[in-house]
């Protein structure tokens, strides 16, 4: 029995669509066969006979054009029906440089096809003007454009020296002293002047510069903490060493050989690993578990703590919490940051901070910028802090400054 809302019965010699018509469906063949004719040179030729789980009919969805062809069934045959949106979804969330290329071939045939009606000579003045750019396409255009420079300037910057990390420093909202750092990237574009980290991570872990950079800022922050621990030593003699939180982005804990790599980092570096923190978001824990599960047990077998970034803004599923072996949960900014003025925010707070204590993990607040919050946070159990009201984050020079100043908040 077809399905009436899916497919659709075709009687021997019935046409689907004709050449030249606009064209809202595509098809995939269930059962029987269907032949696809074009007019070439003044007569109407056979072009292709297809079988069952063939697709016709998605060229003029994608490009919204008019059928390049006419389709017929020879025998009884049963179509499944794909509606537009069906096919135009996962094109639009596909990545803008596999949208342009598809573009671009089926510009390419569909003007190899004029000029093959047109007798293969030049095509004709009317034909030319069909060919006039359409202006949907001369954006993707831009934006697949923008996207390859992005992306090679990316890879590029590492060699130019052009990443920078700065610092923000987490403290304990009991005490008020500095416990530890958090590592931020910086990007001086010679010519874009500042860029933004929240313009290019996303399309690095896209493209997977964001692997090399990770090694980058990983070795570089562990090199820096070496001297920031130094100063602290000698400021603070009766506190523990601090810590450096790195960013990590899930796509590099895909493949367990860059894992290794990044234990190799820190040996490299003569670390402690009890005071190297990983910030992960909850992306890679969601969308493959057992991988993650694998991927963080390896990173925690070698003595590094792991901290989940910005909770409570994802999926915040707070069953796999206890699955991974977590260390520290970074409350996200948005609860934190109108937390005094809306009550739901406190109480999400405050149950996320009690579903961490009840997890013995450690609990960082982020993004605090006024004293009432901090005081607010100390009094809900959170452990530890960072946001503007202490510093926002800062160049290295600028942390060996406040750590020597024996600074407290
Ligand atoms: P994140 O990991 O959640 O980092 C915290 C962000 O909040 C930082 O933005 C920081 O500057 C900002 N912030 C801290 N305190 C406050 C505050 O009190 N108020 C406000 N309004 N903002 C505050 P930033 O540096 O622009 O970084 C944005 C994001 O880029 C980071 O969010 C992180 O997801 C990503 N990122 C930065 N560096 C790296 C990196 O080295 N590797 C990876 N994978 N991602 C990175
Ligand atoms: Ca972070
Ligand atoms: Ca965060």
């Amino acid at each position: 029995m077809p399905d009436k809302f899916r497919s659709q019965v075709f009687e021997p010699g019935t046409r689907i669509f004709r050449e030249g018509e606009p064209g809202q469906q595509a098809y995939i063949i269930e059962r029987g066969a269907v032949e696809i004719s074009a007019y070439r040179n003044g007569e109407t030729a056979v072009v292709a006979r297809l079988a069952p789980g063939e697709i016709f009919g998605e060229m003029a969805l994608i490009d919204d054009e008019l059928r390049s062809a006419t389709a017929v069934a020879v025998e009884e045959t049963e179509l499944i029906v794909i509606q537009r949106d069906q096919l135009m979804q996962p094109m639009d969330k596909a990545d803008p440089m596999v949208t342009l290329l598809l573009r671009m071939i089926l510009e390419r045939f569909r003007t190899t096809q004029r000029q093959l009606s047109n007798g293969g000579a030049e095509p004709a003045a009317e034909l030319l003007e069909l060919d006039v750019r359409d202006g949907a396409l001369d954006e993707i255009r831009e934006q697949a454009i923008e996207r390859i420079k992005l992306d090679q300037d990316i890879r590029q910057a590492i060699d130019k020296k052009e990443f920078e990390l700065y610092y923000q420093p987490i403290i304990a909202l009991e005490g008020g002293h500095m416990v530890g750092l958090e590592a931020l990237m910086r990007w001086h574009h010679e010519e874009r002047g500042f860029v933004s980290p929240v313009e290019f991570i996303g399309p690095a872990e896209e493209s997977g510069a964001i692997v090399e950079m990770g090694r980058w800022a990983l070795e570089e922050a562990l090199t820096q903490n070496a001297g920031f621990q130094a100063l602290f030593a000698k400021a603070f003699p009766d506190l523990p060493p601090l810590f450096m939180s790195v960013n990590v982005s899930g796509r590099q804990l895909i493949s367990l050989e860059e894992i290794d790599n990044m234990v190799g980092i820190i040996e490299a570096a003569g670390a402690d690993p009890a005071t190297v923190k990983l910030e992960i978001t909850e992306t890679l824990m969601v969308e493959d578990p057992v991988h993650a599960t694998l991927a963080l047990e390896r990173l925690k077998g070698y003595g590094v703590s792991l901290a989940i970034d910005d909770f409570g803004t994802g999926y915040s599923s707070l069953s796999y919490l206890h699955r991974f072996p977590l260390d520290t949960l970074k409350i996200d900014r948005s609860f934190v940051s109108n937390m005094e003025e809306v009550a739901g925010s406190r109480r999400i707070v405050r149950s996320i901070a009690r579903l961490a204590q009840d997890l013995e993990m450690d609990i960082v607040a982020e993004g605090i910028e006024k004293t009432e919050q901090m005081a607010m946070l100390r009094d809900l159990g959170c452990t530890y802090g960072q946001g503007y009201l202490m510093s926002k984050p800062v160049p290295k020079s600028e942390i060996d400054e406040l750590i020597e100043s024996g600074v407290t908040w």
